[in-house]
């Protein structure tokens, strides 16, 4: 007998790793991705960039090891549909995901999801004045599976999950191409303290 019935697509999975800087974020998606690679699944990795035409390059973990990606403009996250339309692509990748614009970035990952693609995110829950930061909150709520990471808070030794600006102006994000250099640290709750500039 012949099913009558359509097949559905099954829904991606969504795996979201949040956490302050220095906390790996970005080395366990270098590990999500070299995995996924192997066993030879089509992975693209995305990053967000101050401003951007879609150029490749590599983003780098704090302990160095890069990450192939391709840029996405912060201001317009749905282009991230634009290069998975083709291809076969199966699982994505997205490093920094708090610099997207909440709503538009998890229109974004919805689609992807309704399309079969499996989603891997790394960003920031807080911004340094402890306020929150982008999608990642939203997201960590939708997660299929959800890795919470810390860091150790450089002034009492306890969990940090938390990153204190300390030089760099005032901004929410400061761009790759900002003229100030941020400066960062991770600290737990009770140590933070807000940069006033
Ligand atoms: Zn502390």
């Amino acid at each position: 007998m012949v099913k009558s019935k359509k097949s559905k697509k099954k829904n991606g999975k969504l795996t979201v790793i949040a956490g302050p800087m220095f906390a790996g974020k970005t080395t366990k998606l270098l590990t999500l991705f070299r995995v996924l690679s192997e066993l030879g699944f089509s992975v693209l990795c995305f990053k967000s960039e101050a401003t951007s035409n879609g150029g490749m390059g590599h983003t780098r973990s704090h302990d160095e090891r890069p990450l192939p990606v391709i840029y996405i403009d912060q201001k317009k996250p749905e282009r991230i549909l634009q290069y998975v339309a083709h291809d076969g692509i199966q699982k994505v990748i997205v490093d920094a995901i708090h610099f997207f614009p909440k709503k538009e970035f998890v229109a974004v990952v919805k689609l992807l999801l309704k399309d079969g693609i499996d989603v891997y995110v790394n960003g920031l829950i807080f911004d340094y004045r402890k306020t929150e930061y982008g999608a990642t909150r939203t997201l960590m709520g939708m997660a299929d599976e959800l890795i919470e990471q810390y860091s150790i808070c450089v002034k009492c030794g306890a969990k940090a999950p938390h990153t204190e600006r300390v030089a760099g102006g005032t901004e929410q994000s400061i761009g790759t191409t900002g003229k100030v250099k941020a400066v960062y640290i991770p600290v737990c709750a009770s140590c933070h303290e807000v940069y006033r500039g």
